[in-house]
């Protein structure tokens, strides 16, 4: 019977693609993404892989610049277009999830991408034909780093072998492109941390998973919104949003410390007991500002962690959005491209 492998089963209807790209200020990008995009799911939809209902869902991440403006005219425009627009800057993966959380409302499957498109579209039937088999997370993983700098490749790299060092569960090489189906949407809506690191809680949420590999691309216009600094406090958050790991290192690392204490007075005491003079004071300098520097930093990473209860108790919301641009709203005005 089963001589193969099973061959991908299409529902009857077609279900309903939404892809979330966040942006902020990416007036640079939007013109060629969407027209990209809407090939793709034209395309997608012609062969009946996805249904009419299919969109873009953009959403606008405070940008300074005209990135809304431009949204606003692909909406008038494009009927597979739809606009999200956030009431300030809140950053990529708060952006993310409220286009995620509002997509789930009314799609059967989302994929998120960067408005960037450095993540290659034409793998988004394998993640739609991963999604019919019955995976309910596809995770997007990049094949090779070759488009990145020695410098970017080297940090991701290192980020990723400290995190599941730390026994954090992350897809190796899988940034935020992935495909969820409503039914782990739903699932991701009950983490309600503060501190969001998707790439962290998505392999939490469990469910049927798998992996598509593709290459990356380089950026074709606009810059990059991930400074160091950014990057830095992104990995910053990620591991101390999901491993404990570091406070139980300084505990070890404070009775180690302290069991050398221990042998080192008792081996004082013992030379002292002998006659001999002690050599000087430097060691006794040296270690009062090695074990300074240990305290500092064990108060410090203590501190980062109550930082992070302390933002979690006030629950603040994630996201507050100002627009949506939504199906409803093309309707009644019909493409009409008056402000509201
Ligand atoms: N982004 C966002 N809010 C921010 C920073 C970035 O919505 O505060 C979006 C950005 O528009 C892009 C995605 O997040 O669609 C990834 O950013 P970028 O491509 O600059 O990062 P990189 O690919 O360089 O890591
Ligand atoms: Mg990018």
């Amino acid at each position: 019977m089963q001589s193969q492998q099973p061959a991908v089963i299409f529902p009857d209807s077609a279900q309903v693609l939404y892809l979330v790209v966040p942006c902020y200020n990416e007036e640079a990008v939007l013109a060629e993404t969407t027209r990209q995009l809407t090939d793709k799911l034209r395309g997608m939809i012609e062969q009946g892989l996805i249904s009419p209902l299919s969109r873009i869902l953009y959403v606008n991440d405070g940008s300074k610049d005209n990135t809304w403006g431009l949204i606003r005219q692909f909406y008038d425009a494009n009927p597979l277009v739809l606009g999200l627009s956030l009431s300030r800057n809140r950053g990529h993966q708060n952006a993310l999830l409220a286009g995620l959380m509002t997509a789930k409302e009314h799609a059967d499957m989302v994929i998120s991408l960067d408005a960037d498109l450095q993540d290659d579209i034409g793998v988004i039937d394998q993640f739609v034909k991963k999604y019919y088999e019955g995976c309910d997370v596809v995770y997007g993983v990049r094949s090779s780093r070759k488009t990145d700098t020695f410098f970017k490749r080297f940090t991701a790299q290192s980020f990723y072998k400290l995190m599941s060092g730390l026994g954090v569960d992350v897809v190796y090489n899988h940034a935020d492109y992935r495909l969820m189906s409503r039914r782990a949407l739903n699932e991701l809506q009950n983490f309600k941390e503060v501190n969001l690191f998707l790439r962290g809680i998505v392999p939490l949420i469990g469910f049927k998973s798998d992996v598509v590999e593709y290459e990356r691309h380089n950026r074709f216009a606009g810059e990059s919104k991930y400074p160091l600094k950014k990057m830095l406090s992104f990995a910053f958050d990620g591991i101390t949003s999901f491993s404990v790991k570091p406070i139980r290192f300084i505990t070890t690392l404070g009775i180690v410390i302290f069991t050398i204490s221990i042998v080192m007075l008792l081996y004082f005491f013992i030379v002292y007991l002998c006659g001999k003079t002690v050599a000087g004071w430097t060691s006794i300098v040296v270690s009062v500002w090695a074990i300074g520097g240990l305290q500092l930093l064990a108060i410090g990473i203590i501190g980062e962690y109550i930082g992070k209860i302390y933002m979690e108790s006030k629950a603040r919301p994630k996201f507050i959005i100002d627009e949506f641009l939504d199906d409803a709203g093309k309707a009644q005005t019909g493409g009409d491209k008056s402000c509201k």
